[in-house]
Formats: structure tokens, sequence, C-alpha cells
């Protein structure tokens, strides 16, 4: 699934749109998470790239009188192709553009993805999607003052409580896990039990995780971009994610599994306390 990482390097990567016109809009497959509206194509013709943006897991495409609002779900993907190469299974949308051959395809084989259309002049901010968001990890608003307060009234595991989106998006499994690791704090850890101190030091290890994560990503946009959607997804190296009974680097103690709020997490139980 990409998370807020991969889903930044799909804005880096398709940043060159920015200035370009909107030709055409072809649509074979409304059917995503929300159906497609109708008239996307009209609405879409002409349209120019203004800029284009991440908010959590959304990449927000600015246009002339229009905000494409687009999520990735499980398995969304841009990728873009030349003219004469045939459609794949699953491309379900294709953007042409003025003055280039070059086609811009989303394919999404499980259709968890979603493209919305909003007129400029609505609040993005009041976007149903986006109501109930918590502030960005990498922004000044998340900060260990911000987390400590939100947390007073959380008594959830602090796993569970960073990987709530209303608390802060975009930290994903992996992400909270490693940054729980570099934090030495148990995931099952009650959110509302952090010290001061601990917040000070989770909040700094969720922003590292993430930067190095973007920063690799950043590297790695032509991979992303590649066709065949497997090799796309770039790790960081991962210290206790998907390391279940594999000694822990520090302390060599064996890598333990549990399940917090329905997903899998791994942590040292001699690091983490
Ligand atoms: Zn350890």
């Amino acid at each position: 699934m990409p998370e807020l990482p991969e889903v930044q390097t799909t804005v880096s990567g398709l940043l060159r749109l920015t200035g370009c016109k909107i030709k055409k809009t072809l649509v074979y497959n409304r059917s995503l998470r929300w159906p497609i509206i109708k008239n996307i194509e009209t609405c879409l013709e002409n349209q120019t790239i203004i800029n284009i943006s991440r908010r959590a897991k959304y990449i927000i495409v600015q246009l002339d009188v229009f905000h494409l609002v687009i999520h990735l779900g499980m398995t969304g993907k841009f990728t873009f192709s030349e003219k004469n190469i045939p459609l794949k299974k699953h491309d379900h949308v294709e953007f042409f553009f003025e003055g280039t051959d070059e086609i811009l395809r989303y394919n999404d084989p499980r259709r968890f993805g979603s493209i919305h259309l909003l007129k400029k002049q609505d609040s993005l901010d009041d976007f149903f999607l986006f109501k109930k968001l918590g502030p960005e990890p990498l922004s000044e608003e998340f900060n260990h003052e911000y987390l400590y307060n939100k947390a007073k009234s959380h008594k959830q595991s602090v796993k569970a409580f960073v990987m709530n989106s209303s608390v802060v998006v975009g930290v994903g499994n992996i992400y909270a896990s490693e940054a729980l690791f570099m934090s030495k704090i148990l995931p099952s850890k009650a959110a509302n039990q952090l010290s001061k101190k601990k917040m000070i030091t989770l909040v700094d290890c969720i922003k590292k995780v993430l930067e190095l994560a973007i920063e690799k990503g950043g590297s790695s946009i032509n991979d992303y971009f590649n066709t065949n959607g497997q090799s796309g997804y770039f790790q960081i190296e991962l210290s206790v994610y998907g390391r279940e009974n594999l000694p822990c680097n520090i302390c060599k103690t064996l890598i333990k599994k549990i399940t917090i709020g329905q997903r899998s997490s791994f942590f040292c139980s001699v690091c983490q306390r």
C-alpha cells in the first residue's frame, strides 16, 4: 500500500506536468472506491495544471477552476506512457496533454483508489475526506506539545494513537513500528502514559523515519514510475518491521510480533520500554 513517502514520491514524479494543459481525458472504468463523476472528461478539458501537492495520502492537482483530489488506495499508480503503447490491464483513466505525446495513465488493480473533482472556490478543508485529518507529520504544527496534549484523552496504545489520522496523518504501519523502535517506546504502551520527554523523542523519530523514506524515494522516482508495479515501493532499512524472530540490531534479542488494532506490530522487548 502506498504510504506517505510513496505518495510524496508520486507527487515529485508528477510535478513535471506543472504548466501543462489537459487536452483530453478518457475514463475506462469509473468504479473506483467512489465512482468518478460522469462529466469529468468535459470539466478537465483545457484545464491547465497550476500545481501538484500532497495532503495526507491525497494528491492534489490544482487546475484553473478545479482541484483534482486523488488517492492511490491499495494499488493505485501513475505511469507515463507513449501513445503507441497499448493500455495495460487495470489502466482506468488516461490524461492527454497539449504539445506532448506523453500520456498519463492511472492504473489500479484493486480499485480502492479515488479521483474526486472539486470546485476550486470550495475550501479543501471542507472536503469530506479532509475534514477529520490531523496535522502533517513534517509540519511544525506536529510537535511534542501538540502530541502530549492530544494523548491526554487517549488510553489506546501509542502505536494505534500515532496511526490515527485524526491525530497525525501519514504514519503508516511500517513507519509507526520503526519510529517506536527508534524512540525506544513499547508499541503497546498507553498513549496517555508517555512522559513529555518521551513525546519529544517520539515526534523527532517519526519525522526522521519519514524524512529518510522520502529522501530514499526521491532517488527512486524512476523505479516508482516504471511499469511493472512491483518494484516501485522503496524501503528504508527496517530495524523491526517484518523482522519477527530475527535478532535486534542493537541488543540481539529476538524481535517479537504482536497484533495491535488488527495490525502487526514488531518490537524489541529489551530496547523498547
Ligand atoms: Zn533490542
